[in-house]
C-alpha cells in the first residue's frame, strides 16, 4: 500500500448488486469516482440512492460485483482481510450520522479507543487534538453532556486520531437542526486543505454544499 499516493481512491465502472433471498437489489451501477489529497468531494443523493454503498466500498468492506477499486494504489480485490483491517485501523477516518461517540467514555477516552487500534508510531496525543479543536476544556466530559456543536467537533477529532489520509463520512449532517451549523463540514474541509487529505462526505443534505470543493450527484445508483 502506498498512502503517500496522490490519487486516494478510484472508482472504476463500479456496480454493486445485492443478494437478498430471492430477488437481486441494486447499490449502484456503472459509476466512476476519483478522490485525491487536499479536497473534499461532497456526494449529493437522496435516500436509497447508493451512497452508503459508495462509502463501504470505499473503506473496502464489501467488494463490488463489477468493476475496480483503488485504494492507496492498489486493487481492493488484491489486499487481505488483515491487511485491509490495517488499513481501516490506520489510513481511514469514520465519520457516521449520530456521530457514534460511546457514550459511557470520556471524550478523551473515545479517541484513545480509535487509537489502540492502530499501530501507528508518533500519535497525536488527544489532548492535542483536543485543543485543536477548541474543546480541550471538555477533555474528561462525556459525550452525552456535549452540546452538538461539541459532538460535532469531537467526531473530527476522533475520526483524525489516527492521522488518516482519508475520511469516509456518512450523513454526518443527518442529526442537524441547520441553526446549530454545519461545523463538522467545515472542520473536515479545512482538514483536507490544510493537512493535504482526502475527505468525502455523501449526504441528502443540499445545505451543505458551499462547503465542498467539488460534488457529485448521485440518483438511483447512478452519478449525473
Ligand atoms: P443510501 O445510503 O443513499 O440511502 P444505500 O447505498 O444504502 O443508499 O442503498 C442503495 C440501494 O441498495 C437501495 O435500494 C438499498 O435497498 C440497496 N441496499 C443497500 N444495502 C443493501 C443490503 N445490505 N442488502 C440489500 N440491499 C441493499
Ligand atoms: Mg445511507
Amino acid at each position: 500500500m502506498n498512502t503517500d499516493i496522490e490519487k486516494i481512491i478510484t472508482l472504476e465502472n463500479i456496480t454493486k448488486l445485492y443478494n437478498t433471498n430471492s430477488h437481486e437489489s441494486r447499490g449502484v451501477e456503472d459509476i466512476n469516482i476519483c478522490a485525491a489529497r487536499g479536497e473534499q468531494l461532497l456526494i449529493l443523493g437522496p435516500s436509497g440512492s447508493g451512497k452508503t454503498t459508495i462509502i463501504t466500498l470505499c473503506a473496502g468492506l464489501i467488494q463490488p460485483t463489477k468493476g475496480t477499486v483503488i485504494l492507496f494504489g492498489k486493487n481492493v480485490k488484491d489486499y487481505s482481510r488483515s491487511e485491509l483491517q490495517k488499513l481501516r485501523a490506520d489510513c481511514i477516518g469514520f465519520i457516521f450520522q449520530t456521530f457514534l461517540l460511546i457514550d459511557s467514555l470520556t471524550v478523551t477516552e473515545n479517541i484513545k479507543l480509535v487509537q489502540r487500534f492502530s499501530k501507528k508510531r508518533n500519535q497525536i496525543p488527544p489532548e492535542e487534538l483536543l485543543k485543536k479543536f477548541g474543546i480541550y476544556n471538555l477533555r474528561n466530559s462525556f459525550p452525552g453532556n456535549l452540546s452538538q456543536g461539541e459532538k460535532q467537533r469531537a467526531a473530527v477529532a476522533r475520526a483524525i486520531a489516527n492521522d488518516p489520509a482519508l475520511i469516509l463520512a456518512d450523513e454526518p449532517t443527518a442529526s442537524l437542526e441547520s441553526n446549530q451549523g454545519f461545523i463538522i463540514i467545515e472542520l473536515l474541509k479545512k482538514y483536507a486543505a490544510e493537512e493535504n487529505k482526502c475527505v468525502i462526505v455523501v449526504s441528502h443534505d443540499l445545505r451543505i454544499s458551499k462547503y465542498a470543493d467539488r460534488i457529485l450527484k448521485i440518483e438511483d445508483g447512478k452519478i449525473k
